[in-house]
């Protein structure tokens, strides 16, 4: 079969013949309906190399951490799950016996470092091919909804979901304000969950014209970036200040941005990985607000990211490429060129 390959670091992926996977014990067969591109890929092949990044991260491997497919075979021991129907993959993977697994937190697997991967399409072949093998536990029904248009889900919804959802005591009650700080991919579906489950005014902020009219059109009240972007937050917030940030850059500004409007008790959720660094001082910051970061989610949250796309309530804004495009997907992911979030999808 056709699959999007990370052979080498420091050079962009490449489409292979290799041999299709066979379902081992618990596993499943998924017929690929989609697979999304995603930024972090584009930091494992650009900026890794055998010193920098995870061993676990070595190439080669098959791309894809954000997919959704159809179930094609069973693999040895698992059963009840019918051939044809449609589910979005739970990449994280880790050990499945530690506490942090047990509650479907694969992320912060607490035998990750011995693990010999990391995540389907992060270390092991993922969904950018025609098929991938995956552990049944990692399967979220997706019921009569379009798995094709959902596998960003498993990424770009799934990762704004978690860090909304460890928020939401802030945006309790009348009066509160959410922010979000970058409207690429996941920025876009962090608005629409945050209108989908808090009574929050939305605010979102980004330099790009076109990508605040999208977050309008989802019931976002937008700020360009530029002179005069705190105090237009704050005065939009009656000058409390807001309740809850939700950064997706990460950046040294996006995160002093954050740390400027962020109201006495806030949070501020750094979700983006640009790495900037913030110096914090008792006398600097209001009282008690939390400055955290999240990465991903659990399994169990994805199950509430499909109700919501089953629901009709978040649309992730797909741009589609056949696989044999997965490469210019990728090359106009690098480029910032792309309009919505690239997914891949193998069988048309
Ligand atoms: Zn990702
Ligand atoms: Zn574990």
């Amino acid at each position: 079969m056709k699959a999007l390959v990370f052979e080498k670091y420091q050079s962009a992926p490449v489409l292979q013949e290799v041999p299709q996977p066979e379902p081992g014990p618990g596993e499943v067969l998924l017929k690929v309906a989609g697979a999304g591109a995603c930024h972090s890929d584009v930091s494992v092949y650009r900026d890794f190399s055998d010193e920098v990044g995870p061993p676990q991260l070595a190439p080669s491997f098959v791309l894809g951490h954000e997919s959704a497919g159809w179930v094609e075979a069973l693999g040895p021991g698992v059963s009840g799950l019918e051939v044809g129907s449609a589910h979005l993959v739970y990449g994280p993977m880790g050990c499945g016996r530690c506490a942090a697994c047990s509650r479907g937190q694969d992320t912060y697997c607490e035998n990750a470092a011995t693990m010999p991967h990391l995540a389907a399409g992060l270390g092991r072949d993922g969904g950018m091919a025609e098929y991938v093998a995956v552990p049944a536990r990692n399967l979220v029904p997706l019921g009569d909804a379009d798995p094709r248009a959902a596998a960003p889900l498993s990424d770009a919804g799934l990762t704004p979901y978690h860090a909304i959802k460890l928020a939401l005591p802030k945006l309790q009650g009348a009066g509160r304000t959410a922010l979000v700080i970058g409207l690429g991919g996941l920025g876009q579906v962090a608005v629409q969950i945050l209108r989908a489950v808090t009574g929050a005014t939305v605010i979102a902020t980004d330099a790009k014209p076109e990508a605040m009219a999208k977050a309008e059109s989802y019931g976002a009240v937008t700020v360009p970036a530029g002179d005069g972007q705190a105090e237009a937050i704050r005065e939009i917030t009656g000058g409390r200040g807001v309740d809850a940030v939700f950064d997706l850059v990460g950046a040294a500004g996006t995160v002093a941005l954050a740390m400027q409007v962020v109201a006495l008790q806030g949070r501020v959720t750094v979700v983006g990985i640009a790495g900037g660094v913030f110096e914090w001082s008792f006398f600097t910051v209001p009282y008690e607000v939390e400055l955290t970061s999240t990465y991903w989610g659990t399994i169990e949250e994805l199950h509430e990211v499909a109700a919501l796309y089953r629901a009709g309530k978040i649309d992730p804004g797909v741009q589609t490429f056949s696989l044999d495009e997965a490469p210019e997907a990728y090359r106009l992911l690098e480029a910032g060129e792309l309009s919505g979030r690239a997914v891949v999808l193998p069988h048309g």
